[in-house]
């Protein structure tokens, strides 16, 4: 290419092309969601182009009259939504919510006791992750394949031999509550604070769906607000801390580990709480019947899906043992080419040290269900997961057949106002550039 407008244009088209994609695909990443039009809105907004460090009426720069109110707002929507007393809509991201945590409540050469990444633990929460850069030694939680979930004896002896100060709990294969009730006891008795990461729930907490850490023992929840929460590319903290545990971890938060906390996410994200409000809990417990549909038609079919002694699965993932057919690469490449698109995962009797073709599939159903997808929708999923994999049925059919289940739903649902999913939205003007 040689001029810079064909770059630039170039990168619109590819822009295009890649919603038009996903208009056509099944979008099962449990990690990932659409938006509503008016969350959509306030991303476009100017606040996307300024600086707000601080808090509210205590900023740095002038130009905040406005922004000032809106971070007021997202932080009392947050604390009706999540029934907390504390909310912090800053951070840019799950792992900025984690890391700022990280950096308020802990020291170097400190111990945290976290969940293994075979078992779903998150790469923050490892020693090569931001758990390592803070300089922390992370010691991992036994995991239980049956329940798929922690072990609660072996995580209780962990608790008492090791006494850390900050505990953390949470996955990103989160199939079933955390054992928080079960360890509480264990929590007061060594004292420690209890850390909660939601990111990948956090969609279904609000929808009262899953657990409710926040009253189950857990003292801080961070979270990603784009996952089971439906909104902008941004993070939370909430907290029922005493006052100098969260103000350690606003310190974390700014000057700590940001600057910038991107007023337009943080504005779209306000939009979100208020549309989980009112429409969470039906969202939310459609996501849940959504997963264990698709889980049960899978496991009918004779895949393996794991979790089978709790139902396998209580959040809006499942997880696929695919080492019969290949290895978690191998077919999440296949389905790809059928406009399915998941991602390969770890097993818990994987090393985590050669992850490239791990045993397993992560399957999320809360972007179907926000599009409006049914539990018969969900089974139709895994039906043409199975002809695909399984079956070897031909591409051409599961690519049309995708894009007719597609087509029957259209619209963004569970939000205030209509949108068509996926649609690309033109807004440049290039008059006569030759364009
Ligand atoms: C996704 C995830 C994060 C990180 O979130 P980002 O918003 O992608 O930075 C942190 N913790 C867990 C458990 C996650 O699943």
């Amino acid at each position: 290419m040689e001029r810079p407008i064909d770059y630039a244009l170039a990168i619109r088209d590819l822009a295009r092309r890649h919603n038009a994609l996903f208009r056509d695909s099944i979008p099962l990443i449990a990690s990932e969601n659409i938006m509503s039009p008016l969350a959509m809105e306030m991303l476009l907004t100017d606040f996307g182009f300024r600086y707000a460090e601080g808090l509210p009426h205590h900023r740095y720069y002038q130009g905040n009259f406005f922004v000032d109110q809106v971070e007021d707002m997202v932080t009392e929507l947050a604390k009706k939504v999540f029934g907390s007393k504390q909310a912090d809509p800053r951070p840019i991201s799950g792992t900025n919510a984690n890391t700022s945590v990280l950096y308020g409540l802990t020291q170097p050469g400190d111990t945290i006791t976290t969940p293994p990444l075979e078992g779903g633990g998150h790469i923050s929460a490892a020693r090569f992750g931001a758990v390592g850069l803070r300089g922390l030694n992370p010691v991992n939680y036994p995991f239980d394949v049956e329940e798929m979930n922690i072990d609660i004896d072996g995580t209780a002896k962990l608790l008492r031999e090791t006494r850390p100060k900050l505990v953390l709990f949470g996955q990103s294969v989160f199939l079933f509550p955390t054992p928080l009730r079960e360890l509480r006891d264990v929590f007061e008795e060594i004292g420690c604070t209890v850390w909660y990461d939601g990111a990948h729930v956090l969609g279904l907490i609000a929808g009262k769906q899953f657990q409710d850490p926040l009253r189950e023992g857990a003292h801080i929840v961070t979270g990603s607000t784009h996952k089971t929460l439906p909104g902008p590319q941004h993070g939370i903290i909430l907290g029922n801390a005493d006052e100098e545990v969260w103000k350690a971890v606003q310190r974390g938060v700014f000057p700590g580990t940001l600057s910038n906390h991107h007023l337009n996410a943080m504005a779209a994200l306000g939009v979100t709480l208020a549309e989980a409000m009112e429409f969470g809990e039906k969202y939310a417990a459609q996501v849940v019947k959504n997963a264990r549909a698709m889980a049960e038609e899978l496991a009918s079919l004779g895949m393996k899906v794991l979790g089978e002694k709790n139902g396998y699965t209580r959040s809006h993932t499942l997880v696929v043992d695919v080492r019969e057919y290949g290895g978690g690469r191998k077919v999440a490449e296949l389905l790809e080419q059928r406009n399915i698109i998941l991602n390969k995962n770890m097993l818990p009797w994987d090393d985590s040290r050669k992850s490239q073709n791990p045993s397993g599939l992560r399957i999320g159903s809360q972007e179907v269900t926000r599009i409006g997808f049914s539990e018969d929708d969900c089974r139709e999923v895994a039906r043409l997961i199975h002809r695909a994999v399984v079956k070897g049925e031909e591409k051409e059919k599961i690519i049309q057949e995708v894009r007719e289940l597609k087509d029957a739903h259209r619209e963004v649902k569970y939000c205030f106002g209509r949108l068509e999913a996926y649609r690309y939205f033109e807004i440049a003007d290039l008059g006569d550039s030759g364009h």
